[in-house]
């Protein structure tokens, strides 16, 4: 049986590798998915046989039940909901390190153990809370900004002493429970701590960190309960998310240390003033630049997302071939509110992947554009990141769809985007308007053209 379960461990690691090679590209992410995930069966099935915790029924009862709800819970979300999901599934993550961490404790463990218990804990609570916070700041049941407060730093350092001091007791006295709980509240409220004073267009870059942080939480307790599965399955995730953090950090010029502690969407900031008007355009208007457009871009943002325009844009853009223009995607690393969120709607619409470039590909082209279409973007198009030094987005890449010929951006007010701040692309004189649902206007430029 013992040679079964390593076994087991084995296969599952190697599905768990993998499936996240397939993750990599839009062709072979959906495989990549189910194999991860039938990995993951293989491993928590293993593990619990392993243990002689649980008999088959436990198992199959917790198959049924966990994975009607798991089902039930990715069926009903929207897909612009998807990064509050993800945000809730690393919380539970954290918490049920938390949990393992604190099972495995007996007052016969090791040192070894018990630092890897105080660990699995600290990065468990960490990421519960901390996660819990980012759910409510993307779902907006809390202020969506960084709150930054007077003393913020000092509290937090008295956070970090607290724990370093109560862990070290932990391990010198296993036995007295105390300092365990303090481990447990202190982590708890350093988790809330460390999510407040981020905001904005940073949440992100903290969903992938504490995505991160779940695996390390995840991988700690593999050690507490001498679970080699577990362990690599955690170091899978953490590395991952580290380096998904680190992509996201560079897509957006900043360092993982700016992220975290400038307060950035505090408000504190100050504004791109803007000058030049506003000069709104026709769908029938539209039409007719389009029609004797020989290059145009389309360039997605959360806005398509919101209207599900993905099925229409797919449309126009067949239409448009067959008008004889060469139609490309210029999709940006942070548009939408998930990573790879415009891939997964173009892909669900059948675009080829090859007509979809990325922003390094896309922007030295863009001169020879004739019409960049806007479908409810903004931050990731905004000119204010490269022009405006007083700009809160100063220095991250954008697209550059003001050196189109002509732009047009579809949205259906002046409102601004996710980091909250104008956007003066909207303003200049090579810029159209189309005002409305991105989804209507789409269709009311299908129907000129049809
Ligand atoms: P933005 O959030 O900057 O802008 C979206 C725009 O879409 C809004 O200005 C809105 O204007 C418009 N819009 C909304 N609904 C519709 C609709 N039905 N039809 C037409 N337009 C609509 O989106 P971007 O994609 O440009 O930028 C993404 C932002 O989100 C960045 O700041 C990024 O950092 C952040 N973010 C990214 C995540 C990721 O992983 N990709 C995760 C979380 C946040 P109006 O209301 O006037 O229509």
């Amino acid at each position: 049986m013992d040679l079964l379960i390593q076994f087991a461990y084995i296969v599952s690691a190697a599905l768990f590798i993998f499936g996240l090679k397939q993750l990599g590209s839009p062709a072979t992410a959906r495989r990549g998915n189910t194999i991860s995930a039938l990995g993951m069966l293989v491993a928590v099935v293993a593990a619990l046989l392993d243990q002689g915790i649980v008999d088959f029924q436990w198992i199959v009862l917790g198959f049924v039940v966990g994975g009607a709800i798991g089902g039930a819970a990715a069926r009903m979300v929207q897909m612009t909901s998807m990064p509050e999901m993800v945000a809730l599934f690393n919380g539970f993550g954290g918490l049920a390190s938390l949990l393992v961490g604190w099972a495995a404790l007996s007052p016969t463990a090791e040192t070894f153990t018990l630092v890897t218990i105080i660990l699995s804990i600290l990065i468990g609570g960490v990421t519960f809370t901390g996660s819990l916070i980012a759910y409510g700041k993307l779902s907006e049941t809390i202020g969506s900004g960084a709150l930054l407060f007077r003393g913020q730093q000092v509290v937090n350092s008295l956070i970090v002493l607290g724990i370093l001091g109560s862990s070290v007791m932990f391990c010198m006295e296993p036995g007295n429970s105390q300092w365990l709980y303090l481990v447990i509240g202190l982590s708890l409220v350093f988790g809330v701590m460390v999510v407040i004073p981020i905001g904005g267009a940073d949440m992100p870059v903290v969903i992938s960190l504490l995505n991160s942080y779940s695996g390390l939480a995840a991988c700690a307790a593999g050690f507490a309960v001498d679970n080699n599965i577990l362990i690599v399955a955690g170091s899978l995730v953490g590395a991952s998310g580290i380096i998904l953090t680190q992509i996201m950090c560079k897509a957006m010029n900043r360092s993982l240390g700016n992220v975290l502690f400038s307060g950035f969407g505090s408000g504190k900031v100050e504004e791109t003033s803007v000058e030049g008007e506003i000069k709104p355009i026709s769908v029938e208007d539209a039409y007719y630049v389009l029609e004797a457009a020989s290059n145009v871009a389309i360039v997605p943002g959360y806005g398509m997302a919101v209207a599900q325009a993905q099925h229409v844009v797919k449309e126009l853009t067949e239409l448009l071939e067959q008008n004889g223009t060469e139609v490309n995607f210029g999709i940006h690393p942070v548009a939408g509110r998930m990573p790879g969120h415009m891939n997964v709607l173009l892909a669900e619409a059948d675009v080829p992947y090859d007509q979809l470039l990325e922003m390094d590909d896309i922007n030295p082209r863009m001169v020879n554009v004739d019409v960049a279409i806007v479908i409810g973007a903004n931050d990731v198009v905004n000119p204010a990141a490269r022009e405006s030094e007083s700009s809160p987005i100063y220095g991250m890449p954008v697209i550059n769809v003001d050196s189109a010929r002509t732009v047009f951006v579809l949205k259906r007010s002046m409102a601004s985007g996710f980091a909250g701040i104008e956007n003066p692309l909207f303003y200049k004189d090579n810029t159209r308007m189309l005002f409305g649902d991105a989804k209507e206007s789409i269709g009311g430029l299908i129907r000129e053209f049809s």
